[in-house]
């Protein structure tokens, strides 16, 4: 079953999940379709001559797939594949490695207060983008991450620069991760690559290496003292030109900052070839300018370092309350789904606020973990519990954001306490959200 079907003759999508095919304009639009195909049928005409092929899957594969129309008894509109290969080809099974991407670019985002969700369909006009994993950044930008993986094949996906681009042309920053050398030297976008690495690595919390696709620029001036050679010929042309270098980034924080809008993809040109890769907003500016004149190195506009985006985003502002202030203990609601802040994105680096970092001598409390941690988690669990009984959408939005920050606030001390005692991270969390359960 597909549910988008390419008309071939009015030249239009119809999506049956949509109660007018995505076509207002066109009222009846179902009806008379469906009692077309019911009379070509009646009639014996073949599928393949029905005007209708699958506009989906195997439109987008270069296929055309036959297809005809069925009504179920439930009124459910459904669009058949004539022939069952077609039909294989819309069950691909997303791998476990997949999802575990998925949940992950979810995650990190969540940690730094950004929403998003996978499996998004945004229509474009009389079309749609189908993404992966939507991250809504800040100031309104979106960044689709599309996952593909080495399970995928090795001729790997079809027309990403295509699909790349309308996705760029609609307002939505194309993000290709993958796991495969084949695919990231493709140049076709900007594809970031991490070592191939299975479903149960990928969903843990530990550093997940981002190792090409992202990028340091040099700027060097082109003259006698120069240790790159000119990349226009073999003399010195004394203008200024830009050297990309390989450079690390944690798969995390890479979801962060792009949708933080701190690292950003560019188009690189060598007189042989156009590549593609992610570098710091203030690389890219440097980069423009450098464009634009040559004739002397492009200023270092306040190159800082790199913000960390939770710890500017998700830093609360005020006070935690104590456990007395938290009133609705929160039950138990069921497993943390969708949300399990666990990765600090820069521990090593990140200011804790004051009220907020461990004492070094915590009051032990219950199994030795300090009062201080089971009052952020409580109130992070609060802040959860609140959510759920919100409906209007602003104070959702808000309250979104004051759990996101209880949830870094509490995760901040977590890794901070397991670090001076020397403890498993994973092991304290577990146990503090074991206790505060039980409380
Ligand atoms: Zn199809
Ligand atoms: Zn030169």
């Amino acid at each position: 079953m597909a549910n988008i079907v390419w008309h071939t003759k009015l030249r239009i999508h119809l999506d049956l999940n949509l109660e007018d095919l995505g076509h207002a304009e066109h009222p009846g639009l179902w009806d008379m379709v469906y009692d077309m195909d019911k009379l070509y049928a009646a009639r014996g005409v073949p599928v393949a001559e029905r005007d209708l092929l699958c506009g989906g899957v195997c439109q987008e594969q270069g296929v055309e797939a036959p297809m005809h129309l069925r009504l179920r008894s439930n009124g459910r509109r459904e669009a058949v594949h004539e022939r069952r290969e077609d039909e294989d080809r819309h069950v691909v099974p997303v791998s476990d490695e997949h999802k575990a991407y998925q949940e992950r670019i979810l995650r990190a985002a969540q940690e730094a207060g950004f929403d998003g969700d996978s499996e998004v369909r945004t229509r474009v006009g009389r079309s749609w983008i189908q993404t992966d994993t939507l991250i809504e950044g800040s100031d309104g930008l979106r960044i689709g991450w599309e996952v593909q993986l080495s399970s995928a094949g090795t001729d790997g996906p079809r027309s990403v620069r295509a699909r790349a681009a309308k996705a760029q042309k609609n307002g939505i920053t194309p993000a290709w991760h993958t796991d495969r050398t084949a695919y990231a030297d493709r140049h076709d976008t900007h594809w970031t690559r991490s070592n191939n690495l299975p479903a149960y690595v990928i969903a843990q919390t530990g550093d997940l290496r981002v190792i090409s696709g992202f990028r340091r620029l040099d700027f060097w001036q082109c003259d006698i003292h120069a240790v790159h050679p000119c990349p226009n010929g073999v003399r010195r042309c004394n203008k200024a030109h830009a050297t990309p270098t390989p450079k690390d980034v944690l798969f995390d924080d890479l979801v962060r900052q792009t949708a933080a809008g701190t690292i950003v993809p560019i188009e690189f040109r060598t007189p042989t070839k156009l590549h593609r890769f992610w570098v710091t907003h203030a690389d890219r500016n440097r980069y423009s300018d450098l464009l634009s004149d040559d004739t002397h190195l492009p200023p270092a506009n306040e190159e800082a370092a790199p913000p960390a985006s939770k710890a500017s985003r998700n830093r609360p502002t005020c006070r935690q309350p104590g456990p007395a202030a938290t009133a609705p203990t929160p039950v138990a609601a069921g497993p943390q789904t969708g949300f399990l802040p666990t990765q600090s994105a820069a521990p090593s680096v990140e200011a804790v606020p004051s009220e907020l970092s461990v004492s070094p001598s915590p009051t032990p409390v219950h199994a030795g973990l300090p009062a201080k941690l089971i009052s952020l988690q409580q109130t992070a669990d609060a802040a959860h519990a609140r959510l759920r009984e919100l409906t209007d959408p602003d104070e959702r939005r808000e309250q979104r954001r004051k759990w996101f920050s209880a949830a870094a606030a509490a995760q901040t001390a977590v890794t901070d306490y397991a670090r001076t005692k020397r403890l498993n991270r994973h092991e304290v969390e577990r146990e503090l959200r074991r206790l505060v359960r039980h409380l």
